[in-house]
Parts: structure tokens; C-alpha cells; sequence
């Protein structure tokens, strides 16, 4: 087992280059979610805090320190902070399992996908860009991308580097400078994140980083005018909230939001490739993800089969804390969290669902102080209950029957999310005819959660507005120009006299 460290964290914010505490000096405590013991005190940034930031990140913007330079420069920054990323690999990785409670297996693989993003986006932004028209002569039209300018970056605490680096990377890559906020929650990877800006010597000003409550610094920095755009990964509600503090001075807004994705499984599939994938879809991340496979739909002529066996396997899955090696599944990140599932657990069962397995929280094998919950699965749900609709994100599950191709779609769209989803069959052209009907944004055909940097992540309906990652994710961040040249300059001669 990994020691954990008894020594509390200090952090600080970094704005225009400089470590600093709250203005006022307050802090809130950092907890293990393992254990409940804190771990780090973070600061309690204020209104006056976010405006340092934005007003750092405006100068820094405005006199060209980070957009000025060439692509090639900017790259040359980011490939330097992915080799950091690496060099600090275990740390970073014992980290983000003390403070998240995700188990060292699942933490090292968002570290290193943290530092695949950066290589990816150093790479991208010295890629060909823009377009040219044929015109009517004499006239030369074309297309530039640029920065779009100070961007706010506010992001969750389920996986609270990766989600930084999803937007850092390709917002500096293209020339923005940031204000960056990380959840309250999950402070500490990101923060070393910013020390490794420092390490590197990206120019001050062009990445800071405030810390507070969300409805206080993310506010400011969602509806500051000196803000150009807000890109948010987080709840729904949230979300909606963000995007009408945005309103009033226009800035874009991108929203990844939350999800109540259907997993698919027909008869004809593989049976323990759907079980296995199933299990991962909903478990891993103790739930909280936002593609989650959080509603499995199965045909009925298989369905009181693939329960038992799911249930059979569900209640044999290790859960510990993160930083135990045997450990498959860990503490969901907060008590108020816990609180909300468990919370959900209830509604089900008021609703009239049946628990098949779990529903509670662990008290044993001193899991006692931590926010452990059982795998659990309902069944005998109906559509329109609570657990069906709304997003839980914790590690329950809701198992629906289905009888025929459009009873499955028809379930599977019936929520207001449309962020992933997936089918298992061995008929390849059931499942594609059958992936094509759902109205989201990622999908799986015979597998679930292989997440790319290279493809776009982002959902349809009430999941979200635009893409993470690929080519997409970077033009999220970009503002596109049309340029048109006069080769022939002489007067319009519009006008007689
Ligand atoms: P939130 O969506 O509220 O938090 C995400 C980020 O937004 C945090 O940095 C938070 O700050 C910030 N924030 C909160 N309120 C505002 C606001 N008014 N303006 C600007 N920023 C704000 O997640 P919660 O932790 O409250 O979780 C609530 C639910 O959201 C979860 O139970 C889950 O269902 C869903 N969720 C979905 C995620 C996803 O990836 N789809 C990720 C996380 C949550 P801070 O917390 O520091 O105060």
C-alpha cells in the first residue's frame, strides 16, 4: 500500500506568475475521501481574487507574451510540461488517488493520458490550418484561426487533472491565455500543474489559476466582460447556471455536462463481453463519470440471465481505498456526494424499484470514515422514475428489458441527456443501424468508455455544447477570421462624384 502522506498541503493560487493566498486569507479544508482526514487547505478565493486573474491573464493576452509567439514556440512550451508531466508521474498519480479516492490503477492512466494531451496539441497547432476561396477576381479571400482571447476554464472533480488538461492544452496551444478554476474538491493535481507552468517558465500572466466556491470565483469569471469565452465541465444545473452568467456580455460558452447514458446489450452478443463492459461502464470511477453506463437496457429473452450474472459479479468487486493495490473500486469524492447518492439509493426505492444488490453505504473493514458505497443495481424500473432520469453519478445502476430494435432506441433516447452510448451484438449492421438512432454524442459498438485525444468528446441535448479533444476541441478556443485582399488597388467607383 502506498503511504499516504500525514502532512497537509498549503495551497495557493498563481496569478500573473506569483503564488498567492486568498485576498481575504481565508481557507477550506482538503479531504481524503478514504478517510475523511484533510489533506490540504486550499484557498478561499473571493470576487477580488477572479479579477486578479482575469485582469492578468487580459494584460498578458493584450501584450503578446504567450499569443504573439509562433506555434512552434508555444509547442515547444507544451512538449516541455508533457515530459514534467511524466517525470512526475508517481507522484502525481498517488496524488490524485488521496485526493479524488480513484484507485492508483485508474489515477496512473489519467496522468499519462494528461500527458498525451499536451504532446497532442503541441503537435496539432503546428499543423496546416485556414482556408482560401476563389474569389471573383480581383479579389484574394481566406480564412485565419486566431485565439479568441482570455479564456475561462472551470472544471469538476472527477477526474481533476485530466479534466484540466482537456481544456488548458488546447486553449494555450492556440494562443489564449486562461484563468483556470479547479474544483474546490480536488485542488492538488492541478495545482501541481501550475507549478510545473512555473518549472517550465511559461511567460507570467498567461495561465493563472484562482481557487473558491464555484457560485463565487467561477461566477465572476463566467460573467466578467473582460472574459472572452467559458468553457465548463461539470452538472447540468450548473451548467445552466454558467451559461446564463455568461449571457450578458455574449462570451462563447462550451459545456460538457452530465449524461444518463444507455448501455445496449441484445441477445446476440457476446454474453460475458456484455456483462464485463457493462460492469466497467457503470463501476469504474465509482460511477463518477459523466459517460457513465448508467442505464443497461437488455433484450428480454436474456435479460433475467445477464441480471443474475451481473449481479453475481457486482457484489464480488473489491471496494477500498484508492490507494490499496487490490482495491478495484474507491470512495465516491465527498460526503455531501455520498450524501446524494445515498439520497438517490432511497428515492429508488421509495419509487418502487428493487434493489437486486448494494444500497448501502460500507461501514466495515474500516471503510467506517470514508464515503464508500456498495455497487448496487435496481430493477423493476420504469421509465419515468427518478433513477432513470436523472444523473446519480455514483455506482448505481438501473437494469431496463427490452423487447425489440425500436423499443431499445426508444428507451435509450428517453432522457433529456445525450451524452454516450453503446450496443453489444454480433450483427454488425443491428448495432451500427442501431448506434445511428441514438441522439448522442459518444458511442461504443461492443465496448465501452475507450476515450481518444484525438476524437471529439461532448454530448447532444441537455449533455452539453461543443467538443473536448481532436481537431474540434482546438477550435472551440479559436476565433475564425475571413481575410479578403485586394489585388488590383484602385477606388470602387460607386459613387459619381
Ligand atoms: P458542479 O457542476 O457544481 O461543479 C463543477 C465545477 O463548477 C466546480 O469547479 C464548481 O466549483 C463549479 N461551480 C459550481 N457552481 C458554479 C457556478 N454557479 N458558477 C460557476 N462555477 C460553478 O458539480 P458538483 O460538485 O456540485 O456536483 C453536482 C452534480 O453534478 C454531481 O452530482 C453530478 O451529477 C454532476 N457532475 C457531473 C460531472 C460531469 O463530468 N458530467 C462532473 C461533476 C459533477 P466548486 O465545486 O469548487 O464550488
Amino acid at each position: 500500500m502506498v503511504e499516504v502522506k500525514a502532512k497537509v498541503i498549503n495551497l495557493k493560487m498563481y496569478i500573473d506568475g506569483e503564488w498567492k493566498d486568498a485576498e481575504n486569507q481565508e481557507t477550506r479544508p482538503v479531504i481524503n475521501p478514504a478517510n475523511s482526514e484533510v489533506i490540504a487547505t486550499a484557498p478561499e478565493g473571493t470576487v477580488e481574487d477572479a479579477r486578479a486573474a482575469i485582469y492578468a491573464a487580459r494584460k498578458a493576452f493584450e501584450n503578446g507574451v504567450w499569443s504573439g509567439l509562433s506555434a512552434q514556440e508555444r509547442a515547444s512550451y507544451l512538449l516541455k510540461v508533457a515530459d514534467k508531466i511524466d517525470e512526475y508521474a508517481e507522484e502525481l498519480t498517488e496524488l490524485e488517488t488521496l485526493d479524488n479516492g480513484k484507485p492508483l490503477r485508474e489515477a496512473g492512466g489519467d496522468i499519462a493520458d494528461a500527458a498525451a494531451c499536451f504532446r497532442y496539441y503541441a503537435g496539432l497547432i503546428t499543423k496546416p490550418d485556414g482556408q482560401t476561396y476563389h474569389v471573383a477576381d480581383p479579389m484574394q479571400a481566406m480564412v485565419v484561426r486566431e485565439p479568441i482571447g482570455v479564456c475561462g476554464l472551470i472544471v469538476p472533480w472527477n477526474y481533476p487533472l485530466l479534466m484540466s488538461v482537456w481544456k488548458i492544452a488546447p486553449a494555450l496551444a492556440a494562443g489564449n491565455t486562461i484563468v483556470f478554476k479547479p474544483s474546490e474538491v480536488t485542488p492538488i493535481t492541478p495545482k501541481k500543474l501550475f507549478e510545473i507552468f512555473e518549472e517550465v517558465g511559461l511567460p507570467k500572466g498567461a495561465a493563472n489559476m484562482v481557487m473558491g466556491a464555484g457560485p463565487v470565483v467561477g461566477n465572476e469569471i463566467a460573467s466578467h466582460p473582460e472574459v472572452d469565452m467559458v468553457s465548463f465541465t461539470g452538472g447540468t444545473k450548473t451548467g445552466k447556471h454558467i451559461m446564463k452568467a455568461a449571457a450578458d456580455t455574449m462570451k462563447k460558452v462550451s459545456l460538457e455536462l452530465g449524461g444518463k447514458s444507455p448501455n445496449i446489450i441484445f441477445a446476440d452478443a457476446d454474453f460475458e463481453t456484455a456483462v464485463d463492459y457493462a460492469l466497467f461502464g457503470i463501476y469504474c470511477g465509482t460511477g463518477q463519470v459523466c459517460s457513465a453506463g448508467s442505464r443497461i437496457l437488455v433484450e428480454e429473452s436474456i435479460y433475467d440471465q445477464f441480471v443474475a450474472r451481473f449481479v453475481e459479479r457486482a457484489k464480488q468487486i473489491k471496494v477500498g481505498p484508492g490507494n490499496d493495490p487490490a482495491t478495484e473500486m474507491g470512495p465516491l469524492v465527498s460526503a455531501q456526494h455520498l450524501e446524494k447518492v445515498l439520497h438517490y439509493i432511497e428515492l429508488g426505492k421509495q419509487e418502487g424499484a428493487t434493489v437486486a444488490c448494494g444500497g448501502n453505504r460500507i461501514k466495515s473493514n474500516n471503510l467506517e470514515n470514508g464515503f464508500f458505497v456498495e455497487p448496487t443495481v435496481f430493477i423493476d424500473v420504469k421509465q419515468d422514475m427518478r433513477i432513470v432520469q436523472e444523473e446519480i453519478f455514483g455506482p448505481v445502476v438501473v437494469i431496463q428489458k427490452f423487447k425489440d430494435e425500436a423499443e431499445a432506441v426508444k428507451l435509450a433516447n428517453g432522457t433529456v441527456y445525450g451524452l454516450a452510448g453503446a450496443v453489444f451484438s454480433n450483427d454488425g449492421a443491428k448495432a451500427l443501424r442501431v448506434i445511428k438512432k441514438l441522439r448522442a454524442g459518444i458511442t461504443w459498438i461492443n465496448s465501452y468508455h475507450p476515450t481518444y485525444n484525438e476524437a471529439p468528446w461532448g454530448g447532444y441535448k441537455q449533455s452539453g455544447i461543443g467538443r473536448s479533444l481532436g481537431t474540434f476541441g482546438l477550435e472551440e478556443f479559436q476565433e475564425i477570421k475571413q481575410i479578403n485582399i485586394n489585388l488590383q488597388v484602385e477606388p470602387v467607383g460607386w459613387f459619381e462624384n
